[in-house]
């Protein structure tokens, strides 16, 4: 498969002749999920983004965003993020041969991503201070200097990742609906654009962090806390249109805890054979606490790899079994 500007470029704001950078991201694995199926009682799917190249479906909105920087001649792009967003950037500027800088929250990113972002030669800069923070600060600096902005504020990113629906819906022709992790809340938007397009309009539910769910409250939290850091986000920049995509869909946002998520995430590993990370479990977590609503068939995105954040999947696994080097030892060990 081509890079996702090319699949769908007709449906897309890019012109033959544009620049594309890409990775070949999107056209991402849709598995059964027997398991999780069972116990909702319904026909459950996973939409397995942590297969995009970076591993995580930011990958979708950065082939666009970055290939519209280029076009435009920019040649630094920045960002500020909660580690999926650094770490593709970093890649696609690589990719561009142009600059990168993210500001992301000092010691609140995962080991994999701030690995990712600094391989790619990224400039990392770690503030003192939360998600929001670091977005309204670098949406100053872009007004000030000519560089590109590629938050999911960039409407471009939400052209890129709106192609997941396009995907969905050719590979499973329908769904009643869709649950999602929101954190930013771009990719709830960009996923009711694509099905939106396509005239369809399968239910959203999304499901954000007990410890950051502003859009649950209804009102901004100032300092969210939760175990997966990808939606630890208290101001969402697309509050509005997340709302819209919840209220037109006939779908709802709902809060899971940490222990849901972390019960969810273990799960799918165990039971489901797919490793993701804290926050992509979110969604499955959401639809086995608060259910769809009746729909028959369900797809849940898992958006990131579980890879990214080896320091967690340690902390909720069991240990390793030591073992002397005897046939013996081996044995007891392996089948006692
Ligand atoms: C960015 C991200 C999210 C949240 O997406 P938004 O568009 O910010 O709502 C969820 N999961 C993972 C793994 C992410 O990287």
């Amino acid at each position: 498969m081509p890079g996702l500007i090319e699949r769908y470029r007709d449906r897309l704001p890019f012109a033959e002749g544009d620049p594309v950078v890409s990775l070949h991201e999107g056209s991402t694995p849709v598995v059964a999920a027997p398991w999780v199926s069972e116990r909702v009682g319904a026909e459950v799917f996973l939409k397995l983004e942590g297969a995009n190249p970076t591993g995580s479906f930011k990958d979708r909105g950065m082939t666009c965003a970055v290939s519209g920087a280029v076009r435009d001649g920019a040649e630094v792009v920045v960002c500020a993020s909660t580690g999926n967003t650094a770490a593709s950037l970093a890649a696609y500027a690589a990719r561009a041969g142009i600059g990168g800088a993210v500001i992301v929250p000092e010691g609140k990113i995962a080991a994999g991503k701030l690995a990712q972002a600094l391989m790619h030669g990224a400039r990392v800069i770690a503030l003192r201070g939360n998600f929001d923070q670091a977005l309204a600060l670098v949406r100053e600096l872009t007004q000030r200097h000519p560089i590109a902005l590629v938050n999911s504020v960039n409407p471009l990113r939400l052209e890129g990742q709106k192609t997941a629906a396009f995907e969905l819906v050719e590979e499973l022709e329908s769904l009643d609906a869709l649950c999602i992790p929101v954190g930013n809340a771009g990719n709830i938007t960009a996923y009711w654009k694509g099905f939106t397009e396509l005239g369809l309009a399968p239910r959203l539910f999304g499901f954000q962090a007990a410890g950051a769910a502003p859009l649950v409250e209804g009102r901004r939290v100032a300092h969210p806390e939760t175990v997966a850091s990808a939606i630890r986000i208290g101001n969402p920049a697309r509050w509005e249109e997340a709302m819209t995509a919840m209220t037109q869909s006939q779908g709802a946002i709902e809060a899971v805890t940490d222990g849901e998520i972390l019960d969810a995430y273990r799960l799918l590993a165990a039971r489901e054979g797919i490793f993701c990370e804290p926050a992509s479990a979110a969604s499955v977590a959401g639809l086995l606490k608060h259910g769809a609503d009746g729909a028959r068939r369900i797809v849940c995105v898992l958006t990131g790899h579980g890879l990214k954040d080896p320091q967690t999947a340690l902390e909720q696994s069991g240990s390793v079994v030591p073992c002397e080097p005897e046939l013996g030892a081996v044995e007891d060990a392996i089948l006692g």
